[in-house]
């Protein structure tokens, strides 16, 4: 922790290259990705300040839009359409999803009760479990993969996103990172495998 506030304190030592940024922000992306403290989006991307607007949950799920129920989630991804106008949402998933493995592997809700909630609220357990009927190998990486296939759906869903989709103002990617080797694979939506990007 000392490191980080160390760090912190220094940073303003940056101000001069980082005053243009208080005119606004144009980020291109929407980055929907895990809290994972392993997965640094601007780190894998070599994005600068302002380049990548995110959207970090356990599990990188994007809840089903409910008209009648607003949610900080919904509310980020309306953002990023409605006022920032990204041209690109980035899903990605990653190896290790402590997550995803929750799904497969539900412990006791007793211990966990909050992320029990949101797993059951969120997640179509059924189509991520899936992934694990017919693959052999890394079990954790095809339920992962299908995983993000599914928030992919969700996302089109939303009527931000769906209305971009139909001018053909907006694209969807789904990508895989292996935490241990950073190799960051895409989703080709015509068979559904991912390849390295
Ligand atoms: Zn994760």
């Amino acid at each position: 922790m000392q490191s980080l506030i160390d760090n912190a304190r220094k940073f303003a030592e940056r101000a001069h290259d980082l005053r243009p940024l208080a005119d606004g922000q144009h980020p291109d992306v929407l980055f929907i990705t895990c809290s994972d403290s392993r997965v640094v989006p601007a780190l894998i991307t070599g994005g600068s300040p302002g380049d990548l607007f995110e959207l970090r949950t356990a599990g990188n799920i994007v809840p089903e839009y409910n008209e009648g129920r607003g949610s900080g989630e919904t509310a980020t991804i309306e953002f990023a359409i409605e006022v920032l106008e990204v041209e690109h949402i980035i899903v990605c998933g990653h190896s290790h999803c402590g997550a995803v493995n929750a799904i497969l592997y539900p412990g006791a809700p007793s211990a966990l009760p909050a992320i029990h909630q949101w797993l059951a609220d969120t997640e179509p357990h059924d189509e991520t479990r899936k992934a694990t009927s017919f693959l052999d190998g890394d079990a954790l990486t095809s339920a992962v993969q299908r995983h993000v296939q599914v928030q992919l759906d969700r996302l089109q869903g939303h009527p931000s996103v769906a209305k971009r989709l139909e001018r053909g103002r907006l694209s969807l990617h789904g990508w895989f990172y292996a935490v241990g080797t950073g190799t960051v694979s895409t989703l080709d939506p015509q068979d559904g495998h991912f390849r390295p990007l």
